[in-house]
């Protein structure tokens, strides 16, 4: 997820953040400087008919940084060693002639036109310290200019405040289809870095999984400790690891994922300190074990696992095969 650093505190930006982020613009007030499709975008992006803008100007990088303030990116509205405000791009448009009736130019007459649209304004007041903190930033990081940081951490996300803003994304993608499903898995390469068209087919590959085991439920049980959590405390395990699955086995989607609780389950799972054989949970000769891990392994050793069956038995043996008895 990309994060834009955007300083608000100067005089010309103090006076634009009054004008069109603490303030919304009506859609109807600019429409006279909008294409028909960019007003059609904004109508669906923006159903209550107003909007918040910000634009930056053609100097320095700002054109190729402003092609990375893609939608859903969070935008850190930051002045007088604060952090003043978040909000979340909708849409962004090159359009010098509405910048300029919204803003005028600078002193060297340039309009702030390369500019974005956003929704969900949250006022924040978090000092600078802090923000370097949360964000992974160096500790004399000068927030002065536009900067574009991608950072793939939630915990970001929970110390803004801006998981509700997560939560609606998550909605958004409940509408993967198998189809998507199966162009995430035949695209999807591991072994090639992540980029937007990659993460967002990971995102669909993921939400799809979801979606087949939890539907609109509010909690579910897990594979291996068979407690009830709510579903956000589990997720969609591979019973063979993905990495190691051919894209048949990944197609096979109905067999190769179980529910597992995040309480632990999951990396036990994962690591190999847990299997599952013959339909029952057991641990693994081969791994040390601390006092509290034997705690938490002898509560489950045995137990029947809820989705063992004969049609995903094979992926069960082969965790059980290659994760144990290495
Ligand atoms: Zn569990």
């Amino acid at each position: 997820m990309n994060f834009i650093i955007q300083p608000a505190g100067g005089e010309a930006a103090s006076s634009h953040y009054a004008k069109t982020i603490l303030n919304p613009i009506k859609i109807s007030d600019i429409a006279a400087h909008l294409s028909r499709s960019d007003l059609n975008k904004l109508a669906e992006l923006h159903p209550d008919g107003v909007v918040y803008i910000w634009g930056v100007t053609r100097k320095g990088s700002n054109p190729s940084r402003w092609g990375n303030f893609v939608p859903n990116s969070v935008a850190l509205f930051t002045g007088r060693n604060h952090l003043l405000a978040s909000g979340v791009i909708t849409y962004s448009i090159h359009n010098p002639r509405l910048a300029e009736d919204l803003w005028g130019t600078d002193d060297d007459g340039y309009p702030w036109e390369y500019m974005y649209f956003l929704k969900n304004i949250l006022p924040q007041n978090i000092h600078y310290v802090e923000l370097r903190q949360i964000l992974g930033l160096s500790e004399v990081y000068p927030f002065r200019r536009c900067e574009v940081i991608s950072r793939d951490n939630p915990m970001i996300l929970e110390k803004l405040s801006l998981q509700e803003t997560i939560d609606e994304d998550e909605d958004e993608d409940e509408t993967a289809t198998e189809e998507d499903y199966q162009t995430a898995v035949k695209e999807l390469d591991p072994s090639k870095p992540l980029d937007e068209r990659t993460s967002v087919l990971s995102r669909k590959e993921q939400s799809f999984l979801r979606k087949h085991l939890f539907r609109k439920k509010v909690t579910n049980f897990c594979g291996i400790c068979g407690k009830e959590y709510p579903v956000e405390l589990l997720v969609a395990g591979h019973i063979k690891p993905r990495s190691k699955c051919s894209i048949d086995e990944k197609l096979d989607y109905k067999n190769i994922v179980m529910p597992v609780c995040k309480m632990g389950c999951d990396d036990l799972y994962e690591k190999g300190y847990i299997s599952i054989s013959k339909g029952k949970v057991v641990s693994c000769p081969d791994k040390y074990y601390t006092d509290a891990l034997k705690t938490y392994v002898l509560k489950i050793h045995n137990l029947h696992c809820l989705y063992h069956s004969p049609s995903n038995e094979k992926y069960f043996l082969w965790h059980e095969t290659n994760r144990l008895k290495k």
